[in-house]
């Protein structure tokens, strides 16, 4: 058997996972032993986490479940009054394509009105912003 050290760089990169890592060396370093990327889409250069996209520290991730936790209390008050409107997000990932109620809501015959395509940092910029304003009001 082969060691996963071993693997053809071809596959490494169809395995390569992508999304958001907390940015602290220990924790990436113990998701990716390499240190450059095979794995995971963050190197480590002079002993700290790189990449363009794919860290966020603590405090972003804190900002992110805020986030989180103000869209679901958002999502509960509008399902509680009766807004049950269909807007699965259609772009570079398709929310609809393996839901078996395709046939009855026909929203996949309809025009995607919720796209968006918007790197992570746009989106962390984004969240800090609208949390901002909130605390300061
Ligand atoms: S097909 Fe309809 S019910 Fe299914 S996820 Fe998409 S919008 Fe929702």
């Amino acid at each position: 058997m082969k060691s996963i050290d071993k693997l053809p760089d071809e596959l490494n990169k169809k395995l390569k996972m992508n999304g958001l890592l907390l940015k602290d060396t220990e924790i990436i370093h113990g998701m990716d032993k390499t240190d450059s990327a095979t794995y995971i889409p963050v190197k480590i250069k002079a002993g700290e986490p790189v990449s363009a996209t794919s860290l966020a520290t603590l405090s972003e991730f804190g900002k992110i479940f805020k986030k989180v936790d103000m869209l679901i209390a958002e999502m509960g008050k509008n399902i509680y009054s009766g807004n049950i409107e269909a807007k699965p997000l259609k772009g570079g990932h398709d929310s609809c394509e393996y839901c078996p109620y395709d046939s009855v809501c026909a929203y996949r015959q309809s025009n995607p009105i919720n796209c968006f395509s918007v790197d992570n940092k746009t989106v962390i910029e984004e969240i800090t912003n609208e949390i901002n304003g909130k605390e300061e009001k």
